[in-house]
């Protein structure tokens, strides 16, 4: 019997039980994830950026732990020697009409408690000499990490803590009674007390598994990158960054220097017909006619028609990519770029048609659903997992066992 199980082995599944761990020293931690490596899905094909967390509401889930966790972040990779930079970050108007947007985020961002810098576009040319704009933010708590990384610690540290972790182990049925939860998988049966689904692409029907309703979908989309050539990599020093469509938790086509040296451009946002599908190609059957049945994918495909034709043009043609990058950097060139990953967001949607903006992290019967950990939570990892453990319903019976 363990006290807790875990399903999912990617960044928040593995915070949270590093977290659990600390918390509860001699409690049976078990971390189940389905594929042979940590990190398989959105957390190792993520950008890589440690936000500073500007563009969240103020108040919000999202704005508080990403700029906790950003600090976090920082201080767990110096205490465990991963490589990271806080190389900061410039947000930039490209146009004149965009400047209110940027006036906004920037107040935003001081709302937020964000160290940041209202720049011309001459002091934008200091900081990145090949961006052509009318004005800019800069950011200066903005960092870079490999987050493959990261979860490897995460996953020694569990297991040092006397955690049992097991790769290539699908949870494909939860039996749940009043005081134990029956996960049955591809790899044999676990009894635990209590169980925490940190599912990503599969978080909804883990929470149905478990008979919770997560009143949203799971909307997969897709965001595909570029990079650029290794000669061409010096036309851009850190991470440069359009002002977002306020519209859509997304963040624009961007640059991104990665901690390896490469520069990756990206990503878009379009709809994957596959949740864990990462070629243009990739087709499920289930996925697919999941999200055409869904009412609430009708409603924001009605509303939103106009920027989802643009994202699957800009996914189809090199040249309209190619484009939106030049507003940023007009010297980029088709040839300059070439194809690399491709990662797929877990976007829950709403019935009504609203994407859920916020993490959402939701109660059954001896257990908690992540049920939207979007972008920025793997920035914002370290607090995820403290705040889901603070969660939990005291276990007094692992007190009894630290006396
Ligand atoms: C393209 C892209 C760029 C991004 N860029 C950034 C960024 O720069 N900075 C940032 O902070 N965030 C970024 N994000 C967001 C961030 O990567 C995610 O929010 C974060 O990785 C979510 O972590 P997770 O653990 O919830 O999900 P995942 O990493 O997807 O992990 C969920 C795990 O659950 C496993 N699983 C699912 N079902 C089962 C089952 N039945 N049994 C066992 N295991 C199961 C899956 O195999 C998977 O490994 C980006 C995301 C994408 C897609």
């Amino acid at each position: 019997m363990y006290d807790f199980a875990i399903i999912g082995g990617g960044i928040v599944g593995l915070s949270t039980g590093m977290a659990l761990g600390k918390r509860y020293p001699h409690a049976r931690i078990l971390v189940l994830e389905k594929e042979s490596k940590w990190a398989f899905h959105q957390t190792g094909n993520n950008s890589g950026v440690i936000h500073s967390g500007i563009y969240y509401k103020p108040g919000s889930f999202k704005a508080k732990f990403c700029r906790d966790g950003c600090r976090s972040m920082v201080e767990f990779c110096q205490e465990h020697g991963i490589d990271y930079e806080v190389c900061g970050k410039v947000i930039v108007a490209t146009e004149e009409e965009e400047l209110p947007r940027l006036e906004n985020l920037y107040k935003r961002g001081l709302e937020n408690g964000i160290e940041i810098n209202r720049i011309s576009p001459e002091e934008v040319k200091e900081i990145e000499p090949h961006v052509k704009c009318v004005g800019g933010i800069h950011v200066l708590s903005t960092g870079i990490v490999n987050y493959k990384q990261v979860c490897e610690k995460y996953a020694q540290i569990i297991a040092q803590q006397g955690g049992e972790l097991r790769l290539n182990t699908k949870v494909e049925k939860i039996v749940t009674s009043s005081n134990t939860q029956v996960l049955e998988t591809n790899n044999g049966t676990f009894e635990a007390r209590f169980v925490i689904n940190c599912a990503g692409l599969h978080s909804d029907r883990v929470a149905k598994l478990g008979k919770v309703d997560p009143q949203a979908k799971i909307v997969p989309f897709r965001g595909e990158y570029y990079e650029l050539t290794p000669e061409k990599r010096y036309l851009v020093k850190g991470l440069i960054y359009p002002v977002p469509n306020p519209e859509f938790p997304f963040l624009g086509v961007h640059f991104t220097r990665m901690i390896d040296g490469s520069v990756h451009a990206g990503p878009n946002a379009v709809l994957s017909l596959k949740r864990e599908g990462y070629n243009k190609t990739d087709f499920d059957l289930r996925d697919f006619a999941e999200v055409m049945t869904y009412a609430g994918f009708w409603k924001l495909a009605a509303k939103h028609a106009d920027e989802g034709i643009k994202e699957i043009v800009r996914s189809l043609s090199k040249a309209a990519f190619t484009r939106s990058l030049q507003k940023l950097i007009p010297e980029v060139q088709a040839e300059d770029l070439v194809p690399t990953h491709a990662g797929v967001r877990a976007q829950a949607l709403m019935n009504d048609g609203k994407l859920v903006d916020d993490f959402l992290i939701l109660h059954g019967q001896n257990s908690v659903h992540v049920c939207n950990a979007p972008s920025p939570a793997a920035t914002s990892s370290i607090e995820i997992g403290k705040a889901i453990v603070a969660q939990i319903p005291e276990q007094q019976h692992l007190e009894t066992a630290l006396v």
